[in-house]
């Protein structure tokens, strides 16, 4: 089988890539392993503009953001789902501290920020002491529906492969790549983890993140926004069922949901939740973030048929749609990829 372009992984980042080449009429197979729990599968899909104890703006706010909404929307459009929301984030201050950041930052004019004028409207649903800000302009990506979503179209159009990539068994031309029966002008791994492994990619800074995440039934809870105090709580597409999370572990023992985090969690929510909840699941699942915290994006600086779409770290909702059209677009017509994601600032590393 002949086609342009091999795409390993179709997790958040293999989807919008895939998406991109077809808007380009460019022919592509999917080959994904069909792992249980990825980070992209377990994902809230939650695409906060701030981030961090001092409220900041994201890295490309400005871009990354309406970009993002539009490619959700676009890509939803097109299979007939809903695959992005904009819901705001209350935000309910932790401690006196937290709040005198949030206003301050209102009071710089941010305009992501308001000091929301209704302080008593989640009286009934939760306790908090010193008040609650809105974080706006924020979005739920629905992964749970679009991965499954993409996944049908693409083994409708006799597009996806279900199996575990061997490296062994690929090959490398000047200007082919061939993969048992498959012959491409380019491979793009879109493998998450498993490009840490990648004896092409593996020089690359990776860092890996652990994160886990409850998943809660919560009956008579507003499912218009996400909440936070500490952690956030997001609605999922199920009737009652939100999402609890995170934790950032940047060293661990085993990739597995622990009881650690499943008791702090629940400690959590007791005091922070007054309807009665129900923990249904517990997954945990490791991020591929890099030293950098900036994304791996492009064609390899020595093999220019082998290409890495990856290192989205905890923005991978965000960040997979820009950096995919950049990838496709820089594939097709030479357009430059940010520098800062760009995997040419590695180039004496991956020559070794
Ligand atoms: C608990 C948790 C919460 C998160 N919450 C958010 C959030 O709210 N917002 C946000 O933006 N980001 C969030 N993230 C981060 C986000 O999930 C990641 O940035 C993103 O999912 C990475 O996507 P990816 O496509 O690069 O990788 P992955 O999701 O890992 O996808 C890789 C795909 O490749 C396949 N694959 C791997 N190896 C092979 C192989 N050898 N052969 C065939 N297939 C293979 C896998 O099956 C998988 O489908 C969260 C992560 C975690 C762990």
């Amino acid at each position: 089988m002949q086609v342009d372009y091999l795409i390993v992984g179709q997790g958040i980042c293999g989807t919008f890539l895939s998406y991109y080449f077809l808007k380009e009429n460019k022919t592509f197979i999917v080959l994904d392993r069909n792992e249980e729990i990825t980070p992209s599968k377990i994902s809230a899909g939650i695409i906060n503009p701030v981030t961090g104890r001092r409220m900041v703006r994201v890295w490309m706010a400005e871009q990354v953001l309406p970009f993002a909404h539009e490619a959700y929307r676009d890509i939803g459009q097109l299979l007939g789902i809903t695959a992005i929301s904009q819901k705001s984030i209350i935000d309910f201050f932790p401690n006196a501290h937290q709040r005198q950041v949030f206003l301050e930052r209102v009071e710089e004019g941010e305009q992501y920020l308001s000091a929301y004028p209704e302080q008593n409207q989640f009286n009934f649903f939760f306790n908090y002491h010193l008040g609650c800000g809105e974080i706006r302009h924020s979005y739920i990506a629905h992964l749970e529906i679009l991965l499954p979503a993409w996944k049908r179209r693409l083994i409708e159009n006799g597009q996806f492969l279900e199996e575990s990539f061997e490296m062994q068994k690929l090959l490398l031309n000047d200007s082919f790549i061939r993969y048992k029966h498959i012959t491409a002008e380019k491979i793009i791994f879109c493998d998450g983890l498993s490009s840490f492994t990648n004896p092409f990619f593996k020089q690359l800074p990776f860092a890996p993140n652990k994160g886990e995440a409850l998943f809660v039934e919560v009956p008579g809870l507003p499912k218009e926004r996400i909440y936070k105090k500490g952690f956030l709580l997001a609605p999922l597409s199920d009737e009652n069922l939100f999402w609890l999370g995170s934790n950032y572990q940047w060293s661990f023992d085993h990739p597995h949901p622990t009881k650690e985090f499943y008791q702090q969690a629940e400690l959590h929510l007791n005091a922070w939740l007054k309807l009665p909840f129900k923990i249904v699941d517990h997954k945990a699942s490791i991020r591929p973030a890099t030293l950098e915290r900036r994304p791996f994006v492009g064609l390899h600086p020595h093999q220019k048929n082998i290409g890495l779409l990856n290192g989205m770290g905890t923005k991978g909702s965000s960040l997979a749609p820009f950096f995919a059209n950049q990838l496709v677009k820089n594939i097709l017509y030479h357009e430059e990829i940010n520098p800062l994601a760009n995997i040419n600032r590695f180039q004496k590393m991956l020559s070794r």
